[in-house]
């Protein structure tokens, strides 16, 4: 095993090792850095990018793992771990939200950095990536132990974090109350009010219009104009959503407003298909009323992963990464599938799906809306000056849409799938930045 060489960040020689053993690339070992790296790997190819930039761009920058104690309502105390992965600094302070869940990790925090860094310069915003978490089960924690959490995460990673270095947001399982103790915890570090710390914060903090729907809005504007460009209407449009968190819920809602059929949904409970289409108002009156999905009087009841089975044109993946793998692939019934979600797909899944002729409009312009209107929250913070929610709409759909067209455009010039298309342009800006920037000293 090399030890400093990186070419290709090592990343070849790391999965050939034993687990245990130690080299370059193994701080990030996981399954979602392995399909992360797959993926950037198809683009940097296609673009024939030189190694020393390649090898750059394939590992974080800088990495800050915490281990924190937090009291429970018990009494008890209680450690946790915490991350903060910053891909990179070379186009400007670094972007990315922050999640709560069992799974989160370094590899996965890594993966996800390096997505918001593509993201970002695909949408043409100033930012590179960014990605944090901590490891517990939300869902156990009461409001209490969740702010203790948060405040004391957020004081762990305060050296590393600021307007200007690195601005935090909402990701699984955090969201605008979150981000209310974030910024109040910097602000009390500091000793002035620093909205511009975190964006997707309540509005009256200095959050924005519009951003507690950006993601989900970006998913449809995206959809419809990929529609547009094929001649299909949204009208009458066969659905399947799997997962109504804050992504998945704004999707469903905004395509029945637009006509199309929801015909299948689900939550972590499991999910309910209805090829006729399902009453969405009562969906969302039983989820209200029960927390779950879970009984809902009407339709099939299937599993939460068996939902992305059920025959649709259009299948949205909005819960978690990992869903549509080697194992379900062949049984997917779409024609087209929208990562609503960050790496819902694996790398052999998207070869099966190319060659099944089923296009997979990528995470990283799907989802973009939701950084697209942090950076409109970031902006404003820093002119002290509101935009109203009419010009912030307006303003996600104008950059969407660019976005996009780069995309097409790399399509057609290329003849790749939607995926290495968007990652190739996103690669191409930051390299660009890169070799312009050159190595310091
Ligand atoms: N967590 C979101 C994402 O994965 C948004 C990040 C942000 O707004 O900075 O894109």
């Amino acid at each position: 095993m090399k030890t400093e060489r990186r070419g290709d960040g090592g990343w070849a020689d790391v999965m050939a090792s034993e687990p245990y053993m130690v080299g370059p690339g193994s701080e990030w070992r996981s399954e979602l850095y392995r399909v992360a790296v797959d993926q950037f790997t198809r683009a940097a190819d296609l673009l024939g990018l030189e190694p020393e930039v390649r090898a750059r761009l394939l590992e974080p920058r800088r990495a800050l793992v915490v281990n924190f104690p937090v009291r429970r309502d018990s009494g008890e105390v209680e450690i946790f771990t915490g991350y903060r992965v910053q891909h990179t600094l070379t186009m400007g302070p670094m972007k990315g939200g922050v999640r709560y869940g069992p799974g989160v990790s370094m590899g996965e925090c890594a993966a996800l950095a390096m997505w918001m860094t593509l993201k970002c310069s695909l949408l043409g915003l100033p930012f590179g990536g960014a990605k944090g978490g901590v490891r517990c089960d939300p869902n156990r924690l009461s409001v209490a132990e969740l702010e203790r959490l948060t405040r004391r995460y957020a004081s762990e990673i305060f050296p590393i974090i600021g307007p200007d270095s690195d601005i935090p947001a909402p990701d699984m399982a955090t969201g605008e109350r979150e981000m209310a103790w974030f910024m109040d915890t910097y602000s009390q570090q500091v000793g002035h009010p620093v909205p511009e710390i975190v964006t997707g914060k309540p509005l009256v903090l200095g959050g924005t219009e519009g951003r507690d729907v950006a993601t989900g809005l970006g998913v449809v504007f995206v959809l419809e104009d990929v529609l547009r460009s094929l001649r299909r209407p949204v009208e009458g449009l066969r659905v399947v959503v799997q997962g109504l968190g804050n992504v998945g819920a704004v999707v469903v809602r905004e395509l029945a407003a637009r006509g199309a059929r929801i015909v299948g949904v689900s939550d972590v409970s499991g999910g309910v298909v209805d090829p006729d289409g399902l009453d969405v108002d009562a969906v969302f009156t039983w989820v209200a009323e029960h927390d779950f999905l879970r009984g809902f009087p009407r339709g099939e009841h299937v599993d939460r992963t068996a939902v992305l089975e059920a025959s649709c044109d259009v299948l949205v993946p909005a819960a978690v990464e990992h869903q549509i793998t080697a194992e379900n692939v062949e049984a997917i019934d779409c024609e087209l599938v929208v990562e609503a979600a960050n790496g819902p797909t694996t790398p052999e899944a998207d070869l099966v799906l190319a060659r099944r002729g089923i296009d997979v409009v990528p995470d990283v312009l799907a989802n973009a809306g939701g950084v697209t209107v942090s950076y409109f929250e970031w902006v404003q913070d820093q002119q002290k000056y509101s935009w109203n929610g009419e010009e912030i709409v307006a303003r996600l759909r104008l950059q969407l849409q660019e976005a996009l067209a780069r995309v097409v455009e790399a399509r057609a010039r290329h003849g790749v799938d939607w995926r290495t298309a968007a990652q190739s342009v996103a690669i191409e800006r930051v390299a660009e930045a890169s070799r312009l920037r050159t190595i310091y000293p």
